[in-house]
């Protein structure tokens, strides 16, 4: 593979970045990776780990003569460390990110993103439930959809490239409004971890006892939201702080339903019940069809 961008800077290189600078160096896409991130901890398992050729916790040293920023914080971090590098952007580079919402990282990067810089925010539909550099890998990208939500009147060129490193790196791309990638998003990652999170919430207030049995006995169903809830705490804060209206609304939606099947097991309406589960089996075959399953999982349970 021919080099799409010659010096890439990483800001924040924890499993999506680490994971991006791993398949860029697989890939021969980039000459030099740069690593930026806060901790010196960080720092010091990115050069262990040889993720980067320079690494540093200066954003403005980072981001200076990169041909494409990537921007890899939680959400809320966005603005302030735009704010920081867009000052000191080469003209003609490309700055994107990899956050699960959009239109906040819009609205927060954009206006701090000098003339002649092309701002092409983004999002790669894959990841675990871990964090940090050490858990990056090359292949996490591969199968999965990486979204792209260029704003109107974005280069072309630009846009195309990217595309091109994203496909490099095995993911299928698709380009979408950030306020539609916003409510899609809401109703299939945002309310799952919502849920997750109350569930296993509602469990560990349970009394001691209980408790200790919900722990041993946690057959898949409880077992599987305790791998969801385990996800990192500031990510999700900052995903629910930039994302409120669509998960009110769709938690609104969900609200509704489970006041229905509350319904339903009261009545003992069981061919109701019987009904909303085949529907929910059929979903489910259609995301391993579609190859958007977990390749391990989907041979466990189908
Ligand atoms: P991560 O493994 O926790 O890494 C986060 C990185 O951001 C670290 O390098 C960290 O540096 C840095 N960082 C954290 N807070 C910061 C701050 N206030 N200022 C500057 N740097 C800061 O996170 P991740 O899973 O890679 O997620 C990064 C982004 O990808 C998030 O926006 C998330 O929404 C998005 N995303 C995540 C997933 C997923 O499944 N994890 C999937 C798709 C998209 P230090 O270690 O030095 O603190």
């Amino acid at each position: 593979m021919s080099v799409l961008y010659r010096r890439v800077a990483f800001i924040g290189i924890g499993l999506i970045g680490s994971s991006m600078s791993r398949a860029m160096r697989r890939d021969g896409t980039c000459e030099t990776i740069v690593a930026c991130a806060r901790r010196a901890e960080t720092l010091d398992t990115v050069r262990k780990l040889e993720l980067a050729d320079v690494v540093t916790a200066d954003y403005v040293e980072a981001v200076k003569d990169a041909d494409l920023v990537v921007i890899a914080t939680p959400v809320g971090t966005n603005g302030d460390i735009a704010k920081i590098i867009g000052p000191h952007l080469k003209p003609g580079a490309t700055v994107t990110d990899v956050g699960s919402v959009k239109q906040a990282v819009v609205n927060a990067v954009q206006p701090h993103i000098p003339e002649g810089v092309h701002f092409i925010p983004g999002h790669p539909l894959a990841g675990t439930e871990h964090s940090g550099p050490e858990s990056g890998f090359p292949e996490l990208f591969e199968g999965r959809w990486t979204i792209l939500t260029p704003l109107p009147g974005a280069n072309a060129a630009a846009v195309e490239k990217l595309s091109t490193l994203w496909r490099t790196m095995g993911a299928k791309l698709a380009t979408m409004d950030p306020v539609h990638h916003d409510q899609v998003l809401a109703i299939t990652s945002h309310l799952p971890h919502l849920i997750a999170y109350t569930i296993v919430g509602t469990a560990s207030d349970l009394a001691d006892d209980l408790r200790q049995e919900v722990i041993q006995y946690s057959a898949s169903g409880f077992r599987d939201f305790t791998r969801i809830a385990a996800s990192d705490p500031v990510m999700w804060r900052d995903i629910f702080m930039n994302n409120r209206d669509a998960v009110l609304e769709v938690l609104q939606r969900f609200t509704e339903d489970l006041t229905q099947m509350q319904r339903l097991v009261r009545k003992g309406d069981g061919q109701a019940l019987q009904d909303v589960f085949t529907r929910g089996r059929a979903i489910r075959r259609g995301i391993v069809d579609a190859k958007q399953a977990d390749p391990e999982e989907a041979k466990r349970h189908g």
